[in-house]
């Protein structure tokens, strides 16, 4: 990898900023100073430095969102702001991107990577990776409502996969539930709850996989995985 592009990627500056200070003389390669930037390194080999200090590559970022509702899950949007706006400059990557979708209304975990390989393995319908939610609901959801979460409901022309039903409390017209889905069509929860007869009126996904939403990260903060969480959805 050339040095300068090695440089902008451990978030020391743009291209032309490290360009900069490889001139200067402020980079050693080595413990020598370089002052090519087209100088080619070995990020897993070389040692790198800047005014005497190390510089660790690392080639993959992973962040777990607690999303608050009135953002898109997108990177990019003409009229909203996304999940990437949550980001404060000195973490914010161009090739981040959210792990799937959560609706502009829905909060809770959402997964941040610049990981492809991941993103794809937790998202493929053929992993059935599950997906927890907790939902307030208008309308009391009843055991009938459990079994038709478990047969599974007709969406877009196909049956759903099985998924589950947990009723956590209910009073006169109101429930409030936790679904387990193990696959992620478009507004699932929503739909699945309103061919029973009802209304979410409330979404927050707490759980992907291994990775729960902590109790202690607040509304719209990010953190990045521990090791142990990224080991457990590896
Ligand atoms: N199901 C929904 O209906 N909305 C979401 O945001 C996620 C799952």
């Amino acid at each position: 990898m050339r040095l300068d592009k090695f440089l902008a990627e451990v978030g020391l500056g743009s291209r032309k900023e490290v360009k900069q200070l490889i001139k200067k003389g402020n980079v050693s390669v080595n413990q020598q100073i370089e002052k090519s930037d087209k100088c080619q390194i070995d990020p897993a080999k070389d040692v790198v430095t800047f005014l005497g200090e190390d510089l660790t590559y690392q080639e993959f970022y992973y962040y777990l969102l607690h999303k608050p509702a009135g953002v898109v899950s997108a990177t990019e949007d003409n009229r909203d702001r996304t999940v990437m706006d949550l980001f404060s400059p000195q973490d914010l990557r161009s090739d981040l991107f959210p792990v799937g979708r959560l609706d502009k209304d829905t909060e809770g975990l959402l997964l941040i990577t610049n990981d492809g390989k991941l993103a794809h393995e937790l998202l493929s319908p053929k992993k059935h990776v599950e997906k927890e939610y907790l939902a307030e609901v208008a309308g009391v959801m009843t055991t009938e409502d459990q079994e038709q979460f478990k047969k599974g409901v007709q969406l877009d022309g196909e049956r759903t996969l099985p998924a589950e039903l947990m009723i956590d409390e209910t009073a006169q017209d109101t429930s409030l539930v936790r679904i387990i889905l193990h696959e992620g069509k478009f507004h699932q929860v929503k739909r699945m709850v309103k061919i029973c007869g009802k209304e979410v009126t409330y979404l927050k996904r707490i759980r992907m996989g291994a990775l729960s939403l902590p109790d202690d990260l607040a509304k719209g903060a990010y953190r990045a995985l521990t090791k142990e969480e990224l080991q457990q959805i590896k």
